[in-house]
């Protein structure tokens, strides 16, 4: 079926769809924006109206403040909504609290924007649900064959089991403000796991605003004026752009553990100084990228943020025609970047680093 570009077409703010007059994650300020998450390089401030889950909007207030967007509305998950003549509904991506894709459906057409996503089970959020499509737009952030993510438990069990074998050492362990930091948490609950978790301060409000949608954290305490001694053997959290500036060092000696899907690529571990990688990732690995491009049924598969080529040319060996968009701007403050902004950890958003082109595609050609 011949996509109408009427439907959805390339901006320089991204995505557009001319007929409803509204961008999806757009990169710059637009007048109208649909928006899947709530994370940096998806979800901007300065926008006219801003449409999104009621999760994603309450993290934007969080991130940016009440008056983040001209007017907002909230689109509940799995009820479509009319702009113009075209049907807009949101579906579960299972990336982040909030996370949803975009379909969008006009004249027997349908276009589903995926946004980030993920197939691995993940307490804090809602599961992925496949949409049937005629188009699908997917991400590729761990789009080649090498990267396959293991069963996330396994993951947070490593971190527990290295607690008994360094008592002495607190284990400050990188994770990523919104989503990763919680979905850790969440994992070392599952496993067992009943001490206190103590929290950069970075992360205590996105912590703070998943326990108010009942997502339960268990005992938590801001890491704030205590030394090395009290947090021995213990779990502390931080950004990952603090694991190497002087904010650490008031640890003491500690294990550094890095919770991202980047872990995989043990050059990149070893460059930052991870002693500890923990391959936990929001994002769909090579195996469920294609399965779910199979799930969907569609016949045409636009791929954005990362490893691009690699998934386009398995979509075309398959019949399906498939195109790069190379869309900049994008590049998930979760997982895409290798080092985060010099600008100060301390702030929530100190972790969105630069969006866009960093480098990741010399690691995973590395890894390949
Ligand atoms: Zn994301
Ligand atoms: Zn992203």
């Amino acid at each position: 079926m011949p996509v109408a570009a009427d439907l959805l077409t390339l901006t320089p703010a991204g995505l557009y769809c001319p007929r409803g007059g509204f961008h999806i994650d757009p990169v710059r300020p637009v007048d109208r924006a649909l928006i899947t998450h709530g994370h940096s390089d998806h979800a901007r401030s300065g926008h006219g109206a801003v449409l999104a889950t009621p999760e994603t909007l309450a993290i934007m207030a969080v991130r940016y403040g009440e008056a983040f967007a001209g007017t907002t509305e909230a689109a509940g998950l799995g009820r479509p909504i009319r702009i113009g003549d075209i049907r807009v509904t949101f579906h579960p991506a299972g990336h982040v609290l909030g996370s949803a894709q975009i379909a969008l459906e006009a004249g027997g057409c349908r276009i589903v924007v995926s946004g980030d996503y993920k197939r691995q089970l993940d307490p804090t959020c809602s599961p992925f649900e496949t949409v049937a499509c005629d188009v699908f737009v997917t991400e590729a952030t761990f789009g080649l064959p090498v990267f396959r993510h293991p069963d996330a438990r396994g993951e947070a069990e490593k971190l527990i089991g290295s607690l008994a074998v360094f008592p002495d050492r607190p284990h400050l362990v990188g994770a990523y403000a919104l989503g990763k930091a919680q979905r850790m948490i969440a994992l070392l609950r599952e496993a067992g796991y009943d001490d206190t978790i103590f929290l950069h301060g970075a992360l205590e409000r996105l912590c703070q605003f998943y326990e108010s949608r009942g997502i339960e954290l268990g005992p938590l305490d801001p890491v704030r004026g205590l030394k090395p001694k009290d947090l021995a053997g213990r779990i502390v959290l931080c950004p990952p752009g603090s694991m190497a500036d002087l904010w650490s060092r008031r640890l003491g000696d500690p294990v550094t553990a890095f919770a991202s899907g980047w872990m995989r690529v043990r050059a990149r571990a070893r460059q930052r100084g991870v002693e500890l990688p923990l391959i936990v990732s929001d994002h769909a690995d090579w195996d469920d990228l294609t399965a779910t491009i199979e799930e969907t049924g569609a016949g045409e598969v636009w791929v954005t943020h990362g490893a691009e080529e690699a998934l386009v040319h398995w979509c075309r060996l398959r019949g399906l025609d498939a195109r790069p968009l190379n869309l900049l701007g994008y590049g998930d403050e979760g997982e895409a970047e290798p080092e985060s902004s010099p600008a100060a950890a301390d702030s929530p958003d100190a972790e969105a680093g630069p969006t866009g082109d960093t480098g990741s595609a010399d690691d995973t050609g590395a890894a390949a």
